[in-house]
């Protein structure tokens, strides 16, 4: 679908996809747990954890996947500060994990793409 301008609740006009759930959750279309906020980038928990911390982080912008979000080093690298500060406010200091899953193989359901922020208890070798 067209990408179609909208008013925030922030007063400032942002790109968003109709079609996109994530779009819609930045609009405020649809609820979510927000956990931090920036100017181009949102956190908010995942309705279904996989971890005692499981948070997304996404960009405000609409980009597909992390093959799209790696073409704009800017907001790349607000997603990655996002994540670095949720991990920090949710006091994950004995570590957590990052996974941009991408793709059919990767297991991508959702195509906003979006930081998974999982922490809070050993992880194991790798995330179920
Ligand atoms: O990486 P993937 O696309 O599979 O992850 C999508 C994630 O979005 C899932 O973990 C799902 O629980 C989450 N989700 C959410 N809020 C929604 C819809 C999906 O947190 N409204």
């Amino acid at each position: 679908m067209d990408p179609a301008t909208i008013q925030s609740s922030t007063h400032k006009i942002r790109q968003v996809e109709n079609s996109c759930l994530f779009c819609r959750i930045v609009a405020g279309e649809i609820p979510a747990t927000v956990v931090h906020r920036t100017e181009t980038t949102l956190a908010f928990r995942d309705i279904d954890p996989k971890a005692p911390t499981h948070v997304l982080v996404i960009p405000v912008a609409h980009h597909a996947d992390v093959i799209a979000l790696a073409a704009d080093p800017s907001a790349a690298a607000d997603v990655l500060a996002t994540a670095a500060a949720v991990a920090e406010k949710e006091g994950l200091t004995d570590g957590f994990r990052v996974i941009f899953n991408t793709g059919a193989h990767g297991g991508q359901e959702v195509f906003h793409v979006h930081a998974h922020l999982v922490g809070g208890a050993p992880l194991g070798p790798m995330l179920a």
